[in-house]
């Protein structure tokens, strides 16, 4: 059957192999066209959204919905990754992921959903994965090995001492640990009682181990059947070439297994068919009455309690995003800055949450002092009622118009590739049995309801009485830290695995431990691995692309050459700036302030007006607008050294910049650069009670971000006396900077606006950088601007740095002693349920032969060892270690480890345990395949001129293809030489730190966390 043209709407209602073609459209807003079809014997649905991409993405999703905590939807989304019928191997995804070219592999539950994604540039590689992916979901092991593997397990150690274990269960015991995290499962479970979005998809750990095995078959059975998937197809790979695939390798395979005979009554309807018990599963329980809840969650991460109001607010659509950004858009917008401005919490909560099909907006406060929630409650109704009457300004209006234009423009990659936001969309609409397109037209929505606006002024008002005021039935929530709250945890774990010892045939159970362990411990022969397919060297395209900088020069305020940096990319009528100042030629003592005072600059006002009207002003014209750092160091190498060498004149290689960033719509282009200018030169450091509402966010923020930076907290404390590059880092956002945190008193607000006006002003005075990323038409209606621009804003000739050596640091990093010498140990601890292990050692130095091979030996370790030791034996969510050879620094960490102070010392173990191991040619070939698929991943535009820019100042740019020649150039025997060296390195010289829970013992130096 040829060429059939699945665009063609004659086709419509016929079939091609067996798929219905049910439905064609355009997606203007994405330029994409789309295709929905069914399979008429199996019921698999496909949606394709056809894009002129290369970077082609498939996914497989399935509706499951939870009617308890046990955590299978979950549980299964692990294990169906742990070999199938095609791919017999301990964990194709694993495998897979050691050796594709992919640029996204993952899978993911939803409370209604898991999805299977995989994307690549590379079409073998895409097909590899596909097949890989299609026989893991329909035709997995599901061993009851891989169940207690990846759900959960009681183990026994060497001494004969048991605990639970299992990825699932360790990996969820971190989502129980935060305040907001709890306090969110509340609102949740308030909501809709008894229905699906109450229960954790991913599993509490208090319930996971009360899931059986045959639940876990049953769950699979239920759920993952063709007649409840949908494979979402994007990019430019034809629908004829992703059926015949499906046609030749799967369909029939599926229809044997579910038995599918004849044609199903349903073929031909043209929206996503919900099998009845799913159906019933997806329904969603509401109140049918207001109600009061009061609950406690855990300590770490609150300042207070938080109180709530509640209200459903229907299904999804633009007028809501668009009422938040009215209301809640920015902090000069009404309603949040009210419940800022009443001082009675520090962690505003309010928006709309859009996960389900009927959705809800909470408006609350978090850090509320206990009797104060009453307030709240009539803060909150007092200030919309107000709001309502008086009505909106056409200020908040048009900057709600500014922000949802601008992020409906602009494509973002917050992890994988832009397809998965449109993948989300679609699958949104397909779960509830609407069209997967229902959400994929808010560009055209967004339209519409601007042509509303412009012809009926009261539209705003009539939105809010929707939304906030005509809803009757509400939930009023309190939450309350409570510090029994995971004390009584841990109690209950321990009774558990008291009980469950007691319970145990410990003969039995040691059998059972030691066929998992052994099995985990078998290494796969490469016959066994040669089941799934790799790309070979030879087949790679060898040429990089590098994004670019063009250096020219404008006159300053002082008629001096300033520094002109360009980047030409894509941006679609957008454009994106940075304003630079070094802030290092002040005194050392004063850097521990500069990431507050980042926040601080574009949000206190300038010109001697009101922080809220400049925000609101701002907020008109463009996108956004940030204070920006950036820090860093021109490596020790003689590539980057001639070349700072080369710009040594402008003074800009490696420096410490403090500065302001902003993007626009390039039709906005002069007011904004005008309005740039002069938040730069006129900036205010006058109001205390504005800085004293900034003082308590920041604390707050911190405080509920700790445990979720805990790995990141810890390497800078393992690197805090490494180099000078690190030394800062560690000032300015390792424990260092919570103490600086801590130590900002409200009372003090005048003192530090004065010293924040002397760092800003000062770091002013030392010179400044501009760079401009934009695409070829913007840039000719910019530049001309950009002369005058920099006069405005002051600029002026760089002068050179002090230069600072780490010696200068020291004195300003917490505890500095701690990680001087050649071995030490330390440990963060805090209340947590999870912990992180992070250790760094030596590595080669950047742009090195040897360090491409150790590039390339560390990919193999992430894929082998560290996933076999510390996931699936070690019970970790991850492990990885990777080098940083510009610091000439191996870094080495767990992931929510349940025995962080065991794997700290296991980490460094390992590397001197394969320091003689022997590496096959295809391990080699595999691993450098895929350091080349990280390696050419897509960007988009505003991060290519952001890392080109980067680079630049650090006299790092033009290294990629001389990175790829070394990468494609290594050799096995290289391999081997640098699991030597690193073994060798490691044994000399390393820092370890845990962060863990405060009754863990004593593993080092202690450091306690201030907040
Ligand atoms: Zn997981």
């Amino acid at each position: 059957m040829n060429n059939f043209d699945f665009l063609n709407p004659a086709n419509l209602g016929k079939d091609y192999k067996g798929f219905i073609l049910l439905k064609i459209e355009d997606v203007p807003d994405y330029k994409c066209k789309s295709v929905f079809l069914r399979h008429k014997r199996t019921g698999l649905e496909v949606f394709h959204l056809i894009k002129n991409d290369h970077e082609n993405l498939f996914a497989f999703a399935f509706r499951t919905a939870a009617k308890d905590s046990k955590g299978a939807a979950h549980i299964i989304e692990h294990s169906v990754l742990c070999g199938s019928e095609k791919f017999p191997l301990k964990e194709p995804f694993n495998t897979l992921a050691g050796q594709s070219i992919s640029t996204f592999l993952n899978a993911m539950t939803y409370p209604d959903k898991t999805v299977y994604p995989g994307a690549s540039l590379v079409r073998s590689d895409y097909f590899n994965m596909f097949d890989v992916y299609a026989d893991c979901v329909f035709f997995p092991k599901l061993t009851r090995d891989t169940f207690i593997q990846e759900g959960h397990r009681l183990e026994m150690d060497s001494e004969g001492k048991t605990s639970i274990q299992g990825v699932v269960y360790n990996e969820m015991k971190a989502n129980f640990t935060t305040f907001y995290q709890i306090a969110n499962n509340e609102m949740l479970a308030a909501m809709f009682p008894d229905s699906y979005p109450a229960f954790s998809s991913g599993g509490d750990p208090s319930v996971i181990p009360s899931l059986s095995y045959e639940d876990f078959l049953s769950f699979h059975k239920t759920f993952y059947s063709p007649d409840n998937c949908c494979l979402f197809l994007y990019g430019d790979i034809s629908t004829q070439d992703q059926l015949d695939f499906m046609d030749e390798k799967y369909m029939r395979r599926l229809e044997d297994k579910y038995k599918c005979t004849g044609d199903l009554p349903y073929a031909t309807q043209s929206l996503p068919y919900v099998k009845p018990q799913v159906k019933e599963l997806l329904q969603l329980k509401k109140l049918d009455k207001s109600i009061f809840l009061e609950k406690t969650a855990p300590e770490q991460g609150s300042t207070g309690n938080l109180a709530i109001i509640a209200k459903y607010t229907g299904q999804a659509n633009i007028e809501k995003e668009f009422l938040g950004e009215v209301l809640c858009g920015n902090d000069s917008s009404p309603l949040l800055k009210a419940i800022k401005d009443s001082g009675l919490g520090d962690m505003p909560y309010t928006g709309n949450f859009g996960q389900f099909k009927e959705e809800f907006w909470v408006n609350g406060i978090g850090g509320v002092k206990e009797g104060n929630e009453k307030k709240v409650f009539d803060l909150i109704n007092k200030e919309i009622e107000k709001i309502y009457k008086k009505g909106v300004s056409q200020e908040d209006i048009d900057s709600a118009i500014m922000g949802i234009d601008f992020n409906l423009r602009e494509e973002n990659r917050w992890w994988g590739p832009y397809s998965i936001i449109l993948m989300e969309k679609a699958l949104k609409g397909w779960v509830w049995g609407n069209s997967c397109t229902s959400l994929l037209c808010p560009i055209t929505k967004f339209e519409e309801l601007k042509k509303v606006l412009r012809t009926d002024p009261d539209y705003v008002k009539k939105l809010i009485k929707k939304y906030f005021i005509d809803p009757e039935i509400e939930c009023r929530l309190i939450v309350r830290p409570a510090k029994s709250y995971l004390e009584d945890r841990f109690k209950a774990e321990a009774a558990l695995v008291e009980a469950l010892d007691k319970a145990a045939d410990k003969e039995q159970l040691k059998k059972d431990l030691d066929r998992l362990h052994e099995n985990q411990a078998r290494v796969e022969t490469p016959e066994e691995l040669a089941c799934i397919p790799h790309t070979k060297i030879e087949e790679l395209e060898k040429t990089v692309d590098e994004p670019k900088v063009q250096l020219q020069t404008v006159p300053g305020a002082d008629s001096s050459e300033i520094p002109l940096l360009i980047s030409r990319e894509e941006t679609n009528g957008l454009f994106y700036m940075d304003v630079l100042f070094p802030f290092d030629r002040l005194s050392p003592q004063y850097f521990k302030h500069i990431p507050f005072l980042s926040n601080v600059i574009t949000n206190i006002g300038w010109e001697g007006k009101k922080w809220d009207e400049c925000i609101s002003e701002s907020a008109c014209i463009m996108g956004d607008v940030w204070g920006r750092i950036l820090t860093g160091s021109v490596y020790d190498v003689a590539e980057c050294k001639e070349l700072a060498k080369k710009f040594e004149k402008y003074n800009f290689c490696g420096r410490k910049w403090l500065g302001v960033s902003c993007k626009a719509l390039t039709d906005r282009a002069e007011e904004s650069l005008d309005l740039l200018a002069r938040i730069i030169t006129k900036m205010d450091f006058k109001d205390k009670g504005r800085l004293k509402n900034l003082i308590q966010e920041q604390r707050a923020s911190k405080k509920a971000g700790l445990v979720n930076n805990g790995r990141e907290l810890a390497y800078k404390r393992c690197t805090a006396t490494w180099s000078e590059g690190y030394a800062l880092a560690e000032i300015l956002w390792g424990v260092t900077q919570l103490y600086t945190v801590s130590e900002y008193k409200e009372k003090n607000a005048g003192k530090i606006l004065k010293e924040f006006e002397y760092i800003y002003k000062e770091s002013l005075k030392a010179g400044g950088v501009i760079h401009i990323t934009a695409d070829d038409s913007s840039l000719e209606k910019i530049l001309p601007l950009i002369k005058d621009f920099a006069k405005e804003a002051g600029l002026t000739k760089l002068l050179p740095s002090r230069n600072y050596q780490l010696e200068d640091y020291l004195p300003y990093v917490v505890q500095a002693q701690n990680s001087m010498g050649q071995q030490t140990r330390e440990s963060l601890k805090t209340d947590s349920q999870t912990g992180y292990a992070t250790v760094v050692a030596r590595c080669s130095p950047y742009l090195t032969k040897e360090s491409a091979a150790e590039q390339v030996y560390t990919t193999w370790l992430n894929c082998h060892t560290f996933w076999e030791k510390f996931r699936t034996t070690g019970g970790c969510y991850g492990a990885s270690i990777y080098p940083d050879s510009g610091e000439t620094c191996l870094k080495l960490s767990t992931y929510r480890d349940p025995a962080p102070e065991k794997h700290a010392e296991i980490l460094i173990d390992t590397l001197k345990e394969l320091s003689d191991n022997d590496f096959t040619h295809d391990d080699v070939e595999k691993s450098i395949v895929t350091c080349y698929g990280a390696a050419i991943e897509p960007q988009t535009p505003q991060d290519r001129g952001k890392q080109a820019f980067e680079t630049f100042l650090y006299a790092n740019n033009g290294f990629r293809q001389t990175k790829m020649d070394k990468l494609l150039a290594v050799k096995d025997q290289d391999v081997k030489e640098a699991a030597q060296r690193l073994g060798q390195m490691a044994g000399k010289e390393w820092h370890k730190v845990i962060f863990c829970d405060k009754s863990k013992e004593s593993y080092g130096k202690n450091l306690d966390l201030p907040l």
